[in-house]
């Protein structure tokens, strides 16, 4: 192990973030007798089938086929982990000349919920990624997060649709679990033979009607047909390989792995590797490759271990060199999924909504998750160990999962939480309304089938027994485009909130 990996694992630990190597694997994680996979695809069909294979959706001629460069983060929402997410994509454009997505897996323990909001604003993708970091993770645990991204983020429950196990640990039941609780999708599984391999397991996202295809060899109880969760998605985690094929697979933050077997880090052999693994993917059948990486380890300003800069830099040369390649979109998991399920040749792809990018016009003054909006309207929540902002009311115990969304601290100002027929953007927690009254904008954020005793979550809610509920809207609406809220503030006012954010902080819990 690296000294300066085991100094920042000692500090994710002693923050309760993550241990570092989180999610890494050393070979295979499934075969084809482990698998023993069969799918009929004349009656497995998209949109809402689809299974496991090697070959694009829809039967596109691997020419025609986006190449999508899936970006995620795990854990925790701090500026700093935010300002390390932005130092990679806020000066790109996708080919359509809009700002590139990701999803953010977050946990929501030491998070800063008004980062969150932001984020979402933003229009990238938030997911559960459980409220303390566990792995094998319990339903509170899960459904915990869901409840109190939407209660202190504001983040309506028909959005997060998507999940990724700490650690990369997910059951059998875990699948179960989420499939019950409506998710669209699990990232958890890896795939870890390469695509040169006749025996590759680089599928495209697939659902699990005929159970699952990846991870045979590791997760008991699944595969060989189990588990079957008709329309529930998975979405392989691609490996990277170096010179070793097959043994030498890089997962997560593959730039804090030995590259070829070596006993010392080497930006230069981890860029060639990526290199080499996209181009095998590029020449193929275009699986997505996936920058899956933990935030914290390439932050610029994360004071107590600062990312190295030569690594940074390593990073983006792979994505410039990436995005060189004609027809490379870099997207979050719900854009991949959205053209897994409505695929089009890629010189069509800027037709599918969720690829766009239309900024909505509100000016008000109101905590909306923007942050030119919102001077003087954060409310700070000062616990002693993780403090965090928000739009939303502060509670007066910490959220936990046996108490996701506590009853607001009536001993300081108490907002009104976004109802289920509003989106985030126009939601004004100060005086409980709606900004939107167009007939265009219709939302109607659904019943969940999750809570502490399986019952159906009703977003919105108040914070505890507060009676607050918000006022109705007399004309609901959905969010922008149809689909996600996709607005791009300017990156200087995003990077300058978080630095005041920063400041503001204090960095408390250094
Ligand atoms: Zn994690």
């Amino acid at each position: 192990m690296l000294p300066h990996i085991l100094f920042r694992g000692l500090l994710l630990g002693l923050f309760g973030l993550v241990a570092a190597q989180d999610g890494g694997i050393s070979g295979p994680q499934t075969s084809p007798e482990a698998a023993g996979y069969s799918c009929d695809p004349n009656s497995c069909k998209l949109p809402d089938c689809n299974c496991a294979s090697t070959d694009p959706p829809g039967g596109l001629d691997p020419d025609d086929v986006p190449m999508f460069v899936v970006f995620t983060a795990d854990d925790a929402i701090q500026s700093y982990t935010l300002d390390a997410v932005n130092q990679f994509l806020a000066h790109r454009k996708n080919p359509n000349g809009c700002q590139p997505k990701m999803t953010y897996y977050v946990s929501t323990n030491y998070t800063n919920y008004t980062l969150v909001t932001d984020w979402y604003v933003a229009g990238n993708e938030i997911a559960d990624h459980t409220m303390t970091h566990v792995g094998s993770p319990p339903a509170d645990e899960i459904h915990g997060n869901l409840i109190a991204l939407n209660a202190l983020a504001g983040i309506p429950m028909s959005s997060i649709s998507g999940f990724r196990a700490p650690f990369l640990q997910y059951t059998a039941e875990t699948l179960k679990l989420l499939h019950k609780a409506g998710f669209t999708y699990d990232s958890s599984a890896s795939a870890s033979i390469p695509v040169t391999d006749p025996h590759t397991d680089a599928y495209w996202p697939y659902t699990l009607d005929n159970g699952m295809a990846n991870g045979c060899l590791a997760v008991p109880g699944t595969c060989k047909g189990e588990p079957k969760l008709p329309g529930f998605w998975e979405v392989p985690m691609y490996s990277f390989f170096d010179r070793r094929g097959g043994a030498g697979p890089h997962l997560m933050d593959p730039w804090l792995d030995y590259a070829n077997g070596g006993t010392k880090l080497d930006n230069n052999a981890t860029l060639d590797y990526m290199r080499n693994t996209f181009t095998d993917h590029y020449n193929g059948k275009r699986q997505p490759i996936g920058l899956y990486t933990h935030p914290i380890h390439v932050s610029p300003s994360y004071v107590a271990a600062p990312g190295d800069p030569q690594m940074i830099a390593m990073i983006n040369t792979f994505l410039d060199w990436a995005q060189d390649h004609p027809n490379t979109w870099i997207v979050s998991t719900e854009q991949l999924l959205d053209w897994v399920r409505h695929p089009v040749p890629a010189s069509q792809l800027n037709q599918l909504a969720s690829l766009q990018c239309t900024p909505p016009a509100i000016d008000a003054k109101i905590c909306n998750g923007m942050p030119q909006n919102e001077a003087g309207l954060i409310n700070h929540c000062t616990f002693s160990d993780a403090p965090f902002y928000t739009c939303y009311g502060c509670p007066a115990t910490q959220p936990m999962p046996s108490n996701p969304n506590p009853e607001q601290d009536t001993s300081k100002e108490t907002r009104l939480r976004l109802p289920a027929n509003c989106s985030t953007p126009f939601w004004d927690p100060v005086k409980g309304e709606c900004l939107c009254t167009s007939s265009s904008c219709a939302f109607n954020d659904v019943l969940r089938p999750i809570g502490l005793n399986g019952e159906n979550y009703v977003p919105g809610g108040a914070g505890g027994s507060m009676d607050s509920k918000p006022k109705p809207t007399d004309t609901p609406y959905i969010p922008f485009s149809g689909g996600n809220p996709l607005f791009v503030p300017s990156t200087t006012v995003l990077v300058g909130v978080f630095s005041v954010l920063v400041g503001a902080m204090g960095m408390a819990r250094l």
